[in-house]
């Protein structure tokens, strides 16, 4: 894959030029405002200290303060940092909620600590970043590799380097240290409002759509619980390890579990003692993009579906509950094969509403009940997918290109309120 910023910018060129979108706007969404790099000192359980590179990136703050995901995954790059960063910026517009975009990460593989020094490196990275955001600056929140524990040890850190309570400094915090309640499930119950405002506008019918899951963590297994649930059935799910297929279908429930117990989906095939799986078929994470489904749904990682692949997807409807599964190059081809892409910006917009839901009660100081979140975020996905929609039908354009169209005119909404070079050059001198 090439570079992955580069891509997320291209998209933004390509689409803003398409959909007529001023080119003030465009170039202030080229680059990021700020980004900071650290080396994070972290001492080890054998008495060592090892250094873990971090970035935290503030993209674009202009319709509120920056709020973003930290990811731990060995392959963190600064790129990758930057262009989940702009995809932020684009998700908060399309949802409507008054954040901009940021996002961070460490280069390491987590699963290589101990719970110590996981929570030494977590505050470290805190220490870090501490000056840098803030809960009027930039909302951190969890992402790949990091949950509630690590945003609970990050904002104690925070609160005891500027000795106050700050809860509204990161979200994804554990329900007693003002985490809300919902935003576990929230990525994915959002991407399931989606996918079912979809497939009401479709006409699909979920008894007769066979659904495949790339990534079996937060996302996708919330997605894939509710999905199961409304009467869809998931044929395929996989995780780091690989991945396991059934044409008739997996229990969601039975699958979590085993993987809760063993820390990996790959224990249910290879002890093929789980009575709820039916008979299956050990697969490759590649494969199951490839399965004859009707909705596939990468849910792990970006760069998965690339020009190389996009013409074997079979798939009808791609819901991208992953950030950027699909890079740039492969929009087009999906296009050409009509194969719908819920777009990410889109499709995983839950976690960064309930994430928001979850500022707004820190700071008054009022807790929501589950069925307060749950509605809320309902309302604001359902209203998201009809705005996004409606652009679809009315331009016949694609729902990616849609939901930036929609995006991007809110973001110039914003930057055309402070004034832009045809106001300045129009109105000589007088506000
Ligand atoms: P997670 O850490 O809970 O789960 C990640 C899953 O992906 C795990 O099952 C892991 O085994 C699997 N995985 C890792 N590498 C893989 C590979 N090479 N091939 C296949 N599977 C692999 O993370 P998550 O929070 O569920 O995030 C998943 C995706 O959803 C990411 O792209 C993330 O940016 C996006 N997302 C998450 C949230 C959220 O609130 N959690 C919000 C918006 C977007």
């Amino acid at each position: 894959m090439g570079n992955v910023f580069e891509d997320a910018i291209a998209r933004v060129e390509r689409i803003g030029q398409e959909a007529g979108v001023s080119s003030e706007i465009v170039s202030a969404l080229r680059q990021p405002e700020i980004t900071l790099t650290a080396s994070l000192p972290v001492r080890m359980d054998d008495g060592t200290t090892r250094y873990f590179t971090a970035y935290r990136c503030r993209y674009n703050d202009v319709r509120g303060p920056a709020k973003g995901g930290i990811r731990y995954h060995p392959g963190v790059t600064l790129e990758e940092v930057q262009a989940l960063a702009l995809w932020m910026t684009v998700k908060c517009a399309v949802a409507g909620i008054p954040f901009g975009g940021g996002k961070g990460g460490v280069i390491v593989d987590p699963k290589q600590l101990s719970p110590l020094e996981l929570e030494r490196l977590s505050r470290a990275y805190m220490r870090a970043i501490a000056d840098f955001v803030g809960p009027e600056l930039d909302i951190p929140a969890p992402d790949v590799y990091t949950n509630a524990r690590i945003m609970g040890w990050m904002a104690d850190e925070y609160e005891t380097i500027k000795r106050t309570k700050a809860p509204g400094v990161i979200t994804g915090k554990p329900i007693p240290l003002g985490g809300s309640l919902g935003r576990d499930e929230a990525t994915g119950r959002g991407a399931f409002i989606v996918i079912q405002e979809l497939a009401s506008a479709r006409g699909m019918v979920p008894a007769e759509t066979r659904v495949a899951i790339q990534g079996f963590g937060n996302a996708g297994y919330h997605v894939a619980r509710l999905l199961q649930k409304a009467g869809y059935r998931i044929v395929a799910v996989s995780d780091s390890k690989g991945g396991i297929y059934s044409a008739e279908g997996f229990d969601v429930e039975a699958l979590h579990q085993r993987k809760q117990e063993t820390r990996t989906l790959e224990a249910a095939y290879c002890e093929g003692s789980v009575v709820e799986v039916a008979d299956h078929q050990t697969i490759s994470n590649e494969d199951l993009l490839e399965l004859d489904v009707d909705l596939l749904i990468p849910a792990a990682l970006e760069g998965v579906i690339r020009p190389d692949n996009a013409e074997r997807i079979r798939a009808k409807v791609i819901a991208e509950v992953a950030n950027g599964p699909v890079v740039s190059e492969a929009d087009a081809i999906l296009r050409e094969r009509n194969v719908e892409v819920l777009p990410d910006v889109l499709t995983n917009a839950g976690g960064v509403t309930v994430s928001y839901f979850e500022w707004v009660q820190n700071r008054s100081g009022f807790p929501w009940t589950l069925e307060e979140v749950r509605s809320r975020l309902e309302e604001v996905l359902s209203r998201s997918f009809k705005d996004v929609w409606r652009i679809r039908e009315h331009e016949k354009t694609s729902l990616r290109q849609a939901a930036y169209v929609l995006a991007l005119r809110r973001i110039a909404e914003a930057v055309e309120s402070q004034g832009t070079a045809e106001y300045f050059s129009n109105s000589k001198g007088s506000a």
